[in-house]
């Protein structure tokens, strides 16, 4: 792990102005006496990309009638998984049953057993908010957080109503209140169902600075802010993320993570605004973490470990570092796999990859590397893939 530095970068702060009060309740920032180790409580929050589901990923996970095993898709890369106090990642796709196909692209209809997979390899948190969010109207939000729920996932991003909307999400994290909010460029033009804008969180100034300062008011000693955002295949933030991602750090959030680009863009610190960190974390996209898409770059996504720690004597939280699993999305094309599976990509000929892996894909898993690499030295060079 490596200590973060003296401010790495300020976000440029383009064009459009969002306008955005803080409510002044941010956390009290106090001088840091020298701390005993017991007086600090060390947590990790981490979070993946988009999480797709093509019809080729259920039909290769598909063991019986109505019965698929997602979980071997996951099982290289479950000691990363295990790892976090909290994981989370864009559940980019509906579980609205087995009463209407399942169905991949455009509109997402998942087998619930794919969900049932995330929880069991250790994720805590779901995003719902998405443009596939809709894919299948009113009934399908429902029943996804409902599937969701049952598991013990709480999610944020999609709602059952107003005031299920306004109750901000906040988890406890080792003892420490983290705010997660939520929100969606669109919803790929199908319209929510009348009268009821609040089933999806979209990317509106107002709401965003209101929904930060609410859960300040809440006590969240933490406020995450996940955007689903920017431009397909653009390995570069668009102005429209740029501002979004200002906007939410002048309202005073701590961390800032983005999805929807489907491959990944560079990640960045930022001197906090009425915020609890002094130095919060960007991540502009990503990546997708599974997906069938074929486009180069779209089998590259990271786990981004956030390191946090809390003075449980001055209350103050600090970012220590921040550092990533790199992560390779096989897509099923060795007659001897055919399945998805996402690989740690630490070393192209890593022994920890299985046979096929190192007879066939030494250069795909290479390419992940060098582009993982790049992409992330791209505004800092603080951000370090993990250590094995
Ligand atoms: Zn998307």
């Amino acid at each position: 792990m490596v200590r973060l530095g003296l401010l790495l970068a300020i976000l440029p702060c383009l064009g459009m102005q969002l306008s955005c009060e803080s409510s002044g309740t941010a956390a009290a920032q106090t001088h840091d006496s020298i701390p005993n180790n017991d007086t600090l409580v060390q947590f990790t929050i981490s979070s993946v990309g988009d999480m797709m589901c093509h019809s080729t990923q259920f039909n290769y996970a598909k063991v019986a009638e109505d019965s698929f095993h997602f979980e071997p898709c996951f099982e290289y890369i479950l000691p990363w998984l295990q790892q976090p106090d909290l994981l989370m990642g864009n559940l980019e796709t509906t579980l609205a049953g087995d009463k209407q196909a399942y169905s991949g692209y455009p509109y997402f209809n998942t087998p619930d057993d794919y969900v049932v997979a995330l929880k069991n390899i250790g994720f805590d948190f779901i995003i719902t908010a998405n443009n596939h969010s809709n894919d299948t109207g009113e009934k399908g939000i429902y029943r996804t957080l409902k599937v969701l729920d049952e598991l013990g996932l709480p999610t944020s991003g999609t709602y059952t109503s107003q005031k299920d909307r306004d109750s901000i999400r906040i988890v406890d994290v080792k003892g420490i209140k983290v705010a997660i909010l939520a929100y969606t460029y669109s919803t790929n033009g199908n319209p929510l169902a009348e009268g009821k804008p609040w089933l999806v969180n979209l990317c509106d100034s107002a709401l965003i600075n209101s929904d930060i300062q609410q859960s300040r008011s809440k006590g969240a000693e933490l406020v995450v802010v996940f955007y689903h955002f920017g431009e397909e295949y653009q390995r570069l933030p668009s102005t429209y993320q740029k501002n979004f991602v200002d906007h939410a750090v002048q309202c005073g959030a701590d961390l800032v993570l983005g999805s929807h680009p489907h491959v990944l863009q560079p990640a960045a610190f930022f001197k906090g605004v009425n915020s609890t960190l002094d130095t919060g974390f960007v991540a502009y996209s990503m990546g997708n973490f599974i997906s069938n898409q074929q486009d180069e770059y779209t089998d590259e996504g990271v786990i981004f470990n956030m390191h946090l720690e809390k003075n449980t004597i001055t209350n103050k939280i600090r970012l220590t570092s921040v550092d990533y699993l790199p992560t390779w999305v096989y897509k099923g094309k060795n007659e001897a796999k055919k399945l998805h599976m996402v690989f740690p990509a630490l070393q192209a000929n890593d022994t920890l990859l299985p046979e096929f892996v190192q007879t066939y894909y030494t250069d795909e898993v290479e390419k992940a590397i060098k582009h993982t690499t790049a992409t992330m030295q791209t505004y800092t060079q603080e951000i370090k893939p993990v250590s094995r």
